[in-house]
């Protein structure tokens, strides 16, 4: 999953880089508001936290621009604690939810967990499901009916991007520019290392390789 993050309180954001990337979300951060109006048109995003008060131009008129385009991204917005004219106006500007400062950076994440699950269709239940197949995301683990299965933070990030796009042919190109950020250097060599590696402890036909196309999440079906 890739994220766009905006927000001009420096020490917050650079703090919010930190636990997001070791939640196995790769993130872009702008500190400028008009920045921000093409990046999702530019870059593939699957959700956005969006501050409201930002130089340049301010977070409510970015996000009914972006809504003005159509564009479906989920956004989660960061609002002035009790400021509950801004959650509403952010709510009627398009936002799917909100969160008031300061929070948490765990509420953060869990929020944004059900987010982008919702945004699948996915339903928040405490573990992602697909085809069978769980996720512990919090402890960034397989859990199968034989027992829960480690992942390493690469492999963890593939597999939830997969689980969250089931039956659908993935290339190669789109999972990296689901898995990195503008800053990684791109390596599609690493990819099907992971594939691989997911294949052996999750088995075969979890993910089948369709040969220059990309890969399929089947899932386990017994
Ligand atoms: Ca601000």
């Amino acid at each position: 999953m890739r994220l766009l993050l905006i927000e001009d309180n420096v020490p917050l954001a650079e703090e919010l880089l930190v636990r997001l990337k070791s939640e196995g979300y790769a993130c872009d951060w702008l500190v400028d508001g008009r920045d921000a109006l093409r990046a999702p048109q530019d870059e593939s995003y699957d959700a956005a936290i969006l501050d409201l008060g930002l130089p340049g131009r301010n977070g409510l008129s970015i996000l009914a621009e972006w809504r003005a385009a159509a564009l479906p991204l989920p956004v989660l917005i960061l609002t002035a604690r009790n400021s509950w004219s801004d959650r509403i106006a952010g709510l009627e500007a398009g936002a799917d939810d909100y969160l008031g400062k300061p929070f948490h950076p765990d509420e953060l994440i869990l929020r944004l967990r059900a987010l982008i699950r919702r945004s699948h269709g996915a339903d928040t239940s405490p573990h992602l499901t697909s085809n069978g197949l769980s996720l512990d995301e919090s402890r960034q683990c397989a859990v199968t009916a034989g027992g829960t299965i480690d992942l390493t933070g690469g492999e963890f990030a593939l597999l939830r991007y997969l689980m969250l796009h089931p039956g659908r042919v993935l290339s190669k190109g789109r999972l990296a520019d689901h898995l990195y950020n503008l800053d990684s250097e791109r390596n599609s060599n690493v990819i099907e290392v992971h594939i691989s590696h997911l294949r052996n402890k999750l088995g075969k036909e979890v993910i089948e390789t369709r040969r220059g196309q990309g890969y399929i999440f089947h899932g386990c079906h017994d």
